[in-house]
């Protein structure tokens, strides 16, 4: 579980936070709202410019009158007619019954929910404009709830757009806003003069005259091209976002170009040779290849900014401990964070056991640690004494001193929100005398992000995959199991443990209510203890004191404890090679990563191992569908990628950046699946404009990310 931001590192929020729309944390210095604006605000429509690019959902014709005798039943149509017959009923139902007759035909208006004005307007002898969806009936045609105006106002000559809104801010309200906005908005062209005319976009459809089409379309516009967003004005837009997020993205990597950081060229046979021949294994081939690649960046005197991705149990951390030998040979220090206690404790008994014996001292940074322990921790890593620094976030917290960061890894990079993420980059220390290097930056993360987002969002990111498992695994049997058949379940368990394994058992953690997760756990501790006389079963979860955590954790790797019940604090990064067997309960109320994360903890030595994952139906008896996709998908595939590329499609994309904390969403018109030649046009062009046209460039990127670029280069 990712743990609470401190106060310490929540303030240290970026210098333009302020400029960014929408924090809905009420920032003080900014003026007051109206309720407009507060409404428009929480769908990011501050600037005319965002107004101006929020674009309709849909469209409804209203330009059009049609003659009863004309339209089709099922046709949704607008009529003018004359009220002949108004009465209130109230059986079956309290409802408005009102006939109206255009001179062609007679229609029945329904309505369950009306207001005396409504009832009012629809008086005997009114003329009426009616607009809604014919449907035929016993008696004739009948429209329910149609929407009802006075007759003869000038009809509009263009489509009325439907635009995607929030609870109380009413469509008539948001259509005058976004109106307003479109007309006030500098919608002057950003595209360099010299680039409109090529074959991608059409030079009739600019920015302005591709906006003012898709809010106000001319009645026989082609449908179809604008719902499926293959219309030219529409490509025009998506192109734009894209070209504005490559732009962001290569400002970002300039940036990063002009930092500064030691440059890490340990001598020949120093720790790092020494590290890889007292090793008990050799490396796969793809984790030589990732080490050199990493070794590379760490010899330059620019911050590296890597994120290595590698299916879990694909070896990381030895390649992350290489990376710190290197580092630590050159002479500065490594910190190594983690997104649970557990990990770090772990991670630290692992380093301690390859590093120590070479002379590497390691410090453990925690939350919880006792304020002696932690102290004697703070002063080794002021004073240089621990050359690498293994913890929890608590490793950025502002109280800790480095004597020479010059290395910071993030292992399971994708628990960590974005201004953690920050916050280590930042933590440079006094790397060489405290002058502003920044300190290397390597990121691990199991949840392999697809290429596409890669391309996209983290042009500013290298990637390096450790694309081949240790060799001896055997692939983990993925069974789904009625919660009803437990039973059997305990008998596999009792047979893995007579065959001197281990066993996992997961229980569930439902956000809202910690206290009810605990519950669970603690019953299925009780009934499998129970179940299983003369087992040492034993609890883990995230409430339990860090001592009793790290107890139950080294019993559990010393073969003492055979069944470990827990909460999905095991979740990330646990390596017990022994262990054979994962149970998870209630496995449909898990995301699809994580069900892999999980199952990620089996497998990891030579022995057959299964993961049982164990599904109760609800109250309607069934599963829900994306509950069934992701089982499904466990089922089917045991390769992360390929789990990542289905979570992205049940899920979105947002998830694998670690922006639930943030929700903004990351593109809003394009799609990195679909238009692909779109974003080739826009990595092609971003370099180009950055050197020739800087101005568009800034104005471009300025109006279509506004202070969301921040946000997407971090
Ligand atoms: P992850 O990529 O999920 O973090 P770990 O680093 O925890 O994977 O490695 C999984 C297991 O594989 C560990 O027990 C580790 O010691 C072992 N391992 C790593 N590399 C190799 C290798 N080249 N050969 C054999 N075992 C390896
Ligand atoms: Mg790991």
């Amino acid at each position: 579980m990712p743990e609470p931001q401190t106060a310490a590192q929540a303030k240290r929020s970026r210098p333009d936070a302020a400029a960014a729309p929408a924090p809905t944390d009420g920032t003080p210095q900014k003026p007051p709202q109206s309720a407009l604006q507060k409404a428009l605000a929480r769908l990011g429509l501050v600037r005319d410019i965002d107004l101006a690019l929020h674009l309709p959902l849909r469209y409804e014709d209203e330009t059009r009158i049609v003659r009863l005798a004309a339209a089709r039943d099922g046709d949704t149509v607008q009529i003018e007619a004359t009220v002949v017959a108004s009465e209130v009923v109230l059986r079956p139902r309290r409802q408005l019954l009102v006939t109206v007759d255009d001179g062609s035909g007679r229609c029945l208006l329904r309505f369950f929910h009306f207001y005396p004005s409504q009832q009012k307007a629809l008086s005997q002898g009114a003329r009426v404009r009616v607009r809604g969806e014919l449907r035929g009936g016993f008696g004739g045609a009948v429209m329910m709830h149609p929407t009802v105006k006075a007759a003869g106002t000038p009809l509009p000559d263009a489509l009325t757009p439907v635009y995607p809104t929030v609870a109380g801010l009413a469509q008539g309200v948001l259509r005058r806003a976004v109106r307003e906005g479109l007309a006030r908005a500098d919608l002057s062209e950003t595209l360099p003069p010299e680039i409109s005319g090529k074959k991608t976009l059409q030079p009739r459809w600019g920015l302005r005259s591709s906006l003012s089409f898709l809010h106000h379309p001319l009645p026989g516009a082609d449908l179809a091209a604008l719902q499926d967003h293959s219309h030219p004005a529409w490509q025009r837009l998506k192109a734009e976002e894209l070209l504005a997020q490559q732009l962001s993205q290569l400002e970002a990597r300039r940036a990063r170009e002009r930092l500064r950081a030691p440059a890490l060229r340990p001598a020949a046979g120093a720790l790092h040779q020494r590290l890889l021949a007292a090793l008990p294994f050799a490396l796969t081939a793809a984790q030589v290849r990732v080490d050199r690649e990493i070794a590379r960046d760490l010899a330059e005197p620019r911050p590296m900014h890597r994120l290595l991705q590698g299916d879990v149990g694909s070896g990381k951390t030895v390649v992350a401990a290489l990376a710190a030998a290197r580092c630590i040979a050159a002479g500065h220090q490594c910190a190594l964070m983690v997104p649970t206690e557990i990990l770090a404790e772990q991670h630290f008994r692992k380093l301690v056991g390859w590093l120590a014996p070479l002379g590497v001292r390691v410090a453990w940074l925690a939350g919880r640690q006792p304020k002696k322990a932690r102290d004697a921790m703070l002063a080794q890593v002021a004073s240089g004494e621990a050359a690498l620094v293994v913890g929890t976030h608590a490793v950025i917290q502002q109280r800790v001193t480095f004597h020479s960061l010059a290395l910071a890894i993030v292992d399971e990079q994708h628990r960590f929100g974005v201004q953690q993420r920050l916050a280590l980059r930042t933590k440079a220390g006094s790397a060489d005398g405290g002058d502003g290097a920044e300190p290397h930056l390597l990121m691990m993360s199991a949840t392999p992000i697809p290429r596409t987002l890669a391309m996209s969002y983290l042009a500013d990111l290298e990637v390096s995959t450790l694309d081949e498992l240790p060799p001896g695994r055997t692939p983990v049997v993925t069974k789904l199991v009625a919660d009803t058949r437990r039973a059997e379940v305990v008998q596999r368990i009792r047979a893995q443990i007579a065959q001197g394994r281990q066993v996992y058992w997961v229980c569930p953690l439902i956000e809202e209510s910690e206290a009810v997760d605990l519950v669970n756990a603690t019953a299925t501790h009780a009934e499998l203890q129970a179940a299983l006389p003369g087992i040492a079963v034993a609890l883990l979860h995230s409430r339990m004191p860090a001592a009793d955590k790290q107890q139950v954790m080294s019993e559990f790797v010393a073969g003492s404890i055979k069944v470990l019940v827990a909460t999905t604090v095991i979740e990330v990064g646990v390596d017990v090679p022994n262990a054979s067997l994962m149970v998870v309960e209630h496995a449909e109320r898990f995301g699809l990563s994580q069900l892999h994360q999980l199952r990620g903890r089996v497998g990891r030595g030579a022995a057959a191992s299964a993961c049982v994952l164990l599904y109760a139906v609800g109250e309607g008896g069934r599963l829900g569908e994306s509950a069934r996709e992701r089982l499904r998908a466990m089922v089917e595939t045991g390769d992360g990628f390929e789990i990542a590329r289905r979570d992205l499609t049940i899920r979105g994309p947002g998830e694998f950046l670690g922006a639930r904390q943030s929700g903004a969403p990351l593109l809003r018109f394009a799609d990195l699946d679909t238009d692909t030649e779109l974003l080739a046009w826009a990595r092609a062009l971003a370099p180009r404009m950055l050197a020739e046209h800087p101005e568009l460039a800034a104005k471009h990127v300025q109006r279509w990310l506004g202070g969301r670029a921040e946000y997407l280069k971090a």
